[in-house]
């Protein structure tokens, strides 16, 4: 962008806010990799609010002084503007994936889609189909806590009966589980700004809420150990307990909001169940369909819970 400002101009140049460049078309390069429209748009809204405010103005970058005029080159500095976007896209959408816990630091290869495909799992709540919207399955980005989503949603009515995918041993079962106040929880989401991803304690501990975890040892998934994760219930059974061996289809509990905002402020809104399954190896640790795009995710999810 030039501005000529021709020789003998008395009026005094009045420099308002620089213009800036529509983000769109300078994000759209960086975020065309992401195939998925919904998934693009949630990575670049939170791009744009992470980024200063005046990072797509243009900014004076050379003038040249003739006889007749005096022109001045205005750029937009495309170069520290990638340097910026670059660590948020990382965060959010990477092919290889990020360390879903602080346990786990090595770099390591996820279960080929082949691999994964060979799971057969019962669903963990008998109404619910696979979710389209790539925003409640795993890899969407969840800003509010500046992580990323591992699991699946299943929106369901509070009180569904919520049942083990497969045979397993019960690890956790939080029956005195209690809501924490809205204001603790804010100030965790708070420290989240800070540490760049969400904290496994805040995650597991908070976030999570009302919780059951399922160890199905090495039968699931060959070489891999698999835990299922039932997130934000309302209730759990009694016979449910660390220890305790249950069956596949067997009731667990009842769906709620336990763990979400509205929770901590006693109200019943947006009650669904957060389920995933972690895989495990020497490799270290990664959840189902972390790394994979979200055709292949939705097919994969809809075959593996297809019985
Ligand atoms: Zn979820």
């Amino acid at each position: 962008m030039t501005i000529t400002i021709p020789s003998g101009t008395t009026e005094p140049f009045s420099s308002e806010d620089p213009p800036s460049l529509p983000p769109d078309s300078l994000l759209s390069n960086m975020l065309a990799p992401i195939i998925d429209d919904s998934l693009r748009v949630a990575i670049q809204n939170t791009i744009l609010s992470e980024l200063p405010t005046n990072a797509f103005n243009y900014r004076l970058k050379n003038a040249k002084v003739s006889e007749q005029s005096t022109i001045l080159y205005y750029a937009v500095d495309t170069a520290s503007i990638g340097k910026m976007v670059s660590p948020i896209l990382n965060r959010y959408w990477n092919p290889e994936g990020i360390q879903t816990s602080s346990l786990f630091h090595i770099k390591h290869t996820f279960p080929s889609v082949e691999e994964l495909n060979k799971l057969k799992l019962m669903k963990p709540c008998d109404s619910a189909t696979i979710p389209k919207l790539s925003k409640l399955l795993p890899n969407a980005p969840r800003a509010y806590r500046n992580g990323i989503h591992r699991g699946v949603d299943f929106y369901i009515d509070w009180g569904t009966p919520i049942h083990a995918v497969a045979d397993g041993i019960i690890i956790r079962a939080d029956h005195n589980y209690n809501e924490v106040s809205p204001d603790f929880r804010q100030s965790l989401l708070n420290k989240t700004k800070k540490t760049g991803h969400t904290p496994s304690d805040i995650f597991e501990h908070i976030l999570l809420g009302q919780s059951v975890y399922i160890d199905h040892g090495f039968n699931l998934l060959p070489g891999y150990r698999a835990v299922s994760i039932y997130a934000h219930l309302s209730h759990i059974d009694n016979t449910i307990q660390p220890g305790v061996t249950v069956k596949g289809g067997q009731l667990i509990g009842m769906s709620g909001n336990s763990g979400t905002e509205p929770a901590t402020k006693g109200i019943r809104d947006g009650a669904h169940l957060h389920w995933e399954l972690l895989l495990q190896n020497k490799g270290g640790e990664s959840y189902l369909g972390q790394g994979l795009f979200y055709d292949d995710l939705f097919s994969l999810l809809n075959n593996i819970f297809s019985y």
